[in-house]
Formats: structure tokens, sequence, C-alpha cells
């Protein structure tokens, strides 16, 4: 009976996946879990990766919020895989530790501040930089790849569109080009880069999976997280900031492509839907601030 069941849920999920993508051919390289069969990760801990504030917060709200100021948290997870571990994100450069003048990736619109430093939120549970294998990061911009230098022997894991793009002529946005310069600078020329096409299946087995949802950047990911007693979670990169954002459909003016956002933000919906999956935003402080925090994890 229970064979059965699995068969059924499974031909379910391949149907929905073949609805997702369109045409039955183009998702034979999915690599999207199986909800039934799909292994755990161990355990998913909460770094907190920084804080900022925005001076006007309808760049991410466009239309409404109008000079209101607003704070933003930033956040790194850290996923223990059998006897590997994976980061997602790195946050805030550690330069900018206690820093009263912040740090900036648009001095006229945003500047971060970091309270505690990654390295020792890692030693906080024993651990070293030099102990992650992979450091997968959702996108280049600055908040999410500041401490990609902490990790020199670790795999970095990117999409390759990402990558292309920060590597491509500037376009007409000035702000954009800004963030792309300083991309390059950041993330410097990795000793072991895996560049990937669209989702992946990082450890072959379902438990984690890169999720690809372009649009904030041309080749930004979010990361799909299976766990024992927690189920699958779904850490949204920056495929949207804020709840009303998620639930409105509203895409920032600084994402690079509007129809490419909306689209992913109704990929996430449908995957969260799919697969019962818990929704952790990023960059929304008021949810963020509500979850464990490291030593403390999700298994
Ligand atoms: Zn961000």
């Amino acid at each position: 009976m229970l064979g059965q069941t699995r068969v059924a849920v499974s031909f379910v999920l391949v149907a929905f996946l073949l609805m997702m993508e369109g045409t039955p051919d183009a998702n034979v390289g999915s690599k999207l879990p199986d909800p039934v069969n799909a292994d755990v990760a161990e355990k998913l801990f909460r770094l907190d990766c920084g804080r900022s504030l925005a001076n006007d917060e309808s760049v991410w709200t466009p239309g409404a919020n109008v000079g209101r100021s607003i704070e933003f948290s930033s956040t790194c997870w850290l996923i223990k895989h059998r006897s590997e571990w994976l980061l997602w994100d790195t946050g805030v450069p550690e330069a900018a530790l206690n820093d009263p003048r912040g740090w900036s990736t648009l001095p006229k619109l945003i500047v971060y501040h970091l309270d505690k430093s990654l390295t020792d939120q890692l030693a906080e549970i024993g651990l070293k930089p030099g102990d992650i294998a992979r450091v997968a990061i959702s996108h280049t911009h600055g908040d999410h790849i500041g401490n990609v230098g902490l990790f020199p022997n670790s795999t970095i894991v990117i999409q390759q569109a990402e990558y292309s793009w920060i590597h491509s002529p500037n376009g007409p946005n000035d702000n954009v080009n800004q963030l792309m310069a300083l991309a390059r600078k950041l993330l410097g020329t990795p000793k072991n880069l895996q560049l990937i096409d669209g989702d992946t299946d990082v450890f072959g087995d379902g438990s984690v999976t890169l999720v690809y949802t372009p649009g904030h950047t041309p080749g930004h990911q979010s990361l799909l997280v299976h766990l024992r007693n927690s189920g699958f979670i779904m850490l949204s990169g920056d495929v949207v900031h804020l709840e009303e954002n998620f639930e409105k459909n509203i895409v920032p003016s600084l994402n690079t492509n509007k129809a490419e956002s909306t689209a992913s933000m109704e990929k996430i919906r449908q995957l969260i839907a799919a697969y019962k999956a818990t929704f952790f935003i990023n960059h929304d402080k008021s949810q963020t601030d509500s979850l464990k925090l490291l030593p403390a994890f999700y298994d």
C-alpha cells in the first residue's frame, strides 16, 4: 500500500514538474527532488550575517513607501550533510565588523552593519572556515559574497548565468553596473569554482537542491533543504525581500528582469505548495528575528 502511495505521489510530482517547465523536453535536466524519497540533511543553522538600513523603501516596493526608511536582515545558512558542511551565502564583509560607519554596496541607498563575524559564529560550534567544503551563493551582490575570500579552499557554487553576467559589459543602469564591478572584486578568481546550469541536486540524494530563480540578477538561485523533523525549507536568497512583496508580487526596481522576477516568485510558490515547504526570507527582518540562531538549529 505504501509503495502504491509513493508511486502515486511521484507521478503527481513529475506531472507538476512537466507542467511547470512547459514542455517535457525542458524537464529532462530538472534536478528537483522527489518529495517522498528525498534524503535529508542533518542540521540547518542560521548565522547573523549583518543588517542594513535603507533610506527609501520604495526601491524595493516601487510605488509605495517613498522616502520611508527600512531595516533589513542579512542571513547566512549553514548545512550539515553527513560529514560535510555547506554554507549558503557569506554576508557582509568581516572588515565592517562593529564599524559605526558601516559598509555599503550603494552608498546613497543602503548601509550595512555587522555585529558578529562569520568566523566567530563558526567557532561557536567548533568550526573553522577551512572546514566548509562548499560555499553556495544565491547571487553576486556584495551583501551575499562579502566573505567568499574567507574560503579559498572551498568549492564556490554559483550559476553560470550569474558568473557570465558580472563579466559582461555594462548596461544602462548605473547602480547595477556598480554592483557588477563590486561583485567582480569581492568574488575574485576562486580556485575551486563550480558553475552550474539551472536546478541542481547538490549531494545527489534530494536533500539539498539549488533552485534557479533568475530576475533579481540573471543567475539568481534559491535553496531547498530537506530535514527529518522540519520537512522541506526553502531559503529565498533575494527572490523576494519582504513577505508583503511575495504576497503582492512586487518586484524591486534594482532587479535586472521584472518578468523573470515574477516568474521566479511563481516558481517558488508552486514549489512551496508541492513540498509543503516553510519559506525563510533572507532580508525580511521581522521574520528573521523570529527564527532560530546558531548555536540553535533546525533538524
Ligand atoms: Zn541581498
